[in-house]
């Protein structure tokens, strides 16, 4: 079940009904799990069965926000496949030595992209102006997005534009 609260100064209050439908008890231990982005609040102790019904759950949860993602992006249709990687995606990244990255001021761990200058058979390498895009996508995730057929090109829009997509 769900539930929105907002973070007071005091800190996050989690209501007694939360905490009775997730099966806790008065004065039974919990453990908090910080994540990047999310908190797992976990009974302190548990039996086998327990715990697997935790990462039944967890696991239930994660297929579904991705799920969410993937309805955000939509199904690749009828966007332009010259721009849309859905079918010709290379996880291939650009790389140059480190002298050069220096001496071009470009900072360690910068994304760089290639711009190809056919006609005067050039190559320019330069620092993309975004954090992420599909190359950061761990391959069995990036799998998943093609199994269900969702637009890798939306995908890498909100990657690169690092707008919301979930909740308001
Ligand atoms: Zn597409």
């Amino acid at each position: 079940m769900k539930f929105i609260k907002e973070i007071t100064p005091k800190g996050l209050l989690l209501p007694v009904t939360a905490a009775r439908l997730a099966g806790f008890n008065a004065g039974d231990k919990v453990e908090y799990h910080t994540l990047d982005g999310a908190m797992l609040v976990l009974k302190g102790r548990m039996s086998a069965p327990e715990l697997l019904a935790v990462v039944q759950q967890l696991t239930s949860t994660s297929a579904q926000l991705l799920h969410y993602l993937s309805e955000v992006c939509g199904p690749c249709e009828d966007c332009d496949k010259d721009s849309c990687p859905y079918n010709d995606f290379e996880e291939e990244a650009v790389q140059v030595n480190e002298y050069l990255r220096e001496a071009a001021g470009i900072p360690d761990g910068a994304k760089l992209c290639a711009e190809v200058d056919e006609e005067a058979h050039t190559i320019t390498v330069l620092a993309a102006e975004h954090r992420y895009d599909l190359r950061d996508l761990p391959a069995d995730l990036l799998e998943t997005f093609m199994v269900v057929g969702a637009c890798l090109g939306r995908l890498e829009e909100h990657l690169i534009a690092e707008d919301t997509v979930y909740g308001g």
